[in-house]
């Protein structure tokens, strides 16, 4: 199970998530609302304006068409009854003189109209006014008509026409309301669906975390198995699984390589501690002290170079070992070597054959380098009988530098080609009885390592006519012009 603090996070992410859904749905969907309401509330402003305006212009024409200048409405005869169903629809009517007195109105009123005064001085300097007030309890819209455009007689006239708000109002309330309400149910929905989308879109990865964490924590299970089949997330599962497995290897060889290195250091310190404390044992005459004294050197000196073995490929494999890289002469190199073995494989009656002129100009650390070089001429003069054949050559091949160095020894036994570059691998050795190795196991697994280092790949053949081939494949940089 997931943790509480990993339920926590995850639950507040989900509410995090819920929120910025809502607050984005809500005031997307608000805006719109905004927008629809005052739209709506223009539009019934105009269509009430329109049709206080015909009213007007109507009634003006009709109550200033008598040539005596007498004014009167004409007007429906409606019961009590018949008023108040037509209530919202009314339109009162009231004229004015300038002076704010009134001359004719409505005769189903029995109070004036509420008059602004303002607005009805600007009506008399004829301009149409609009206004707001209350009549009877009931909010009102007024309209100031002049009636001098009508004729002389009318020119210190103002006609009045107020309608009811209150239907128009009680619309946009409700309007209003249910617009609110649309928003409000869109916020509530839009929440409960990002909680519930939340929800589905952390399952996976809760699920996926809680099996990690719980081989994080030393499970028995090896590998992420929550979600691997789901497209969505099969490629993050097979990337974390392919990640824990490579961590195991990692994990492995490293225990396998500290428990062999432990071991073949214990041997030679064994051996030592050994030596000395039997030669402590009694009084000893100088020639047996300088044979143990010897033999303690010796062991000493394969400890010194088991230890420092073990740095150059522990470094190199961690790749902490800083490459001093420069073009040169793979050839060159392989010369160089083969010049210092000269005398020990005369020794040996031992033929040794260099490379061929020219040369293959490769990116090297020359001094990792000449370790390959070295290690694998020493191996190949170690395993190879007198009156044998060491041969070393360098050529170029699809753009990369190959050198093969290749003994007339008893070559490798079947199955052992790959195994030669394990650490601390040594073949069986009754086979190589004769052969004082003093090797520490080490030598091809710092070969292998150096050459990867350096963008390569190394491979170990028996040839068909004996002896062994060491094949090491390095990026070139082109060949010699010049003979080397
Ligand atoms: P060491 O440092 O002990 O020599 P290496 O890693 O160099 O170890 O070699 C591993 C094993 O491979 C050795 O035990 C040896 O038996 C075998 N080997 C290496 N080179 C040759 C060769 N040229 N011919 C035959 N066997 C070889």
């Amino acid at each position: 199970m997931a943790s509480g603090w990993m339920a926590d996070r995850m639950r507040s992410f989900r509410f995090l998530l819920a929120v910025r859904f809502t607050v984005v749905m809500t005031g997307a969907v608000a805006a719109v609302a905004a927008l629809s309401y005052f739209a709506l509330r223009q539009g019934l402003v105009r269509e009430l304006e329109a049709s206080m305006l015909n009213v007007a212009s109507i009634q003006a024409a009709v109550v200033t068409d008598d040539p005596t200048g007498a004014m009167h409405f004409h007007e429906w005869a409606l019961t009590a009854d018949e008023a108040a169903s037509v209530r919202d629809l009314i339109r009162y009517l009231q004229i004015w003189n300038t002076a704010g007195e009134s001359l004719v109105r409505s005769a189903f009123i029995t109070e004036d109209l509420p008059l602004d005064r303002a607005a009805l001085a600007r009506a008399g300097g004829g301009t149409l006014t609009w206004t707001e007030g209350t009549f009877q309890g009931i909010p009102v819209r007024a309209l100031y008509y002049p009636l001098e455009r009508l004729g002389e007689l009318h020119n210190r006239h103002v006609l009045q026409v107020a309608a009811p708000l209150e239907a128009q109002r009680r619309m946009l309330r409700t309007v209003a309301f249910l617009l609110l309400s649309l928003v409000g149910t869109v916020a509530v929905l839009t929440f409960l669906g990002a909680w519930w989308l939340g929800a589905r879109a952390v399952k996976p990865v809760d699920a996926i975390v809680d099996q990690a964490e719980d081989i994080a924590e030393g499970s028995p299970r090896r590998t992420i198995e929550a979600f691997a089949d789901t497209w969505e997330y099969r490629r993050l599962v097979s990337v974390l699984n392919r990640m824990l497995d490579r961590l195991e290897q990692a994990l492995e060889t490293q225990k396998r390589f500290t428990a062999d290195a432990s071991h073949e250091l214990r041997t030679p310190l064994t051996v030592l501690r050994g030596e000395l404390e039997v030669a402590l044992r009694r009084e000893r005459t100088p020639q047996e002290y300088t044979r143990v004294l010897r033999s303690s050197l010796e062991e000493a000196e394969r400890l010194s170079r088991l230890a420092g073995d073990l740095l150059t490929l522990t470094r190199s494999e961690a790749g902490a070992q800083q490459l001093q890289l420069r073009e040169d002469d793979l050839a060159v190199r392989v010369r160089i070597a083969l010049d210092r073995f000269q005398r020990q494989a005369a020794d040996k009656s031992v033929q040794v054959q260099g490379p061929a002129s020219p040369g293959v100009l490769v990116r090297l650390d020359v001094d990792l380098m000449d370790r390959v070089i070295w290690n694998l001429l020493d191996n190949a003069l170690k395993f190879t009988p007198s009156g044998g054949k060491v041969e070393a050559s360098v050529v170029e091949t699809d753009g990369n530098a190959v050198l093969e160095v290749s003994d007339t020894g008893p070559g490798l036994p079947e199955g052992t080609l790959d195994k030669v570059f394990q650490r601390f691998f040594r073949i069986d050795e009754a086979r190589t009885a004769e052969v004082e190795t003093g090797g520490t196991g080490l030598g091809l697994a710092i070969v292998k390592a150096i050459v990867e280092l350096h963008g390569g790949t190394v491979s170990a053949e028996n040839a068909p006519e004996g002896g062994s081939v060491f094949k090491v494949t390095i990026p070139s940089c082109g060949i010699m012009k010049t003979p080397s």
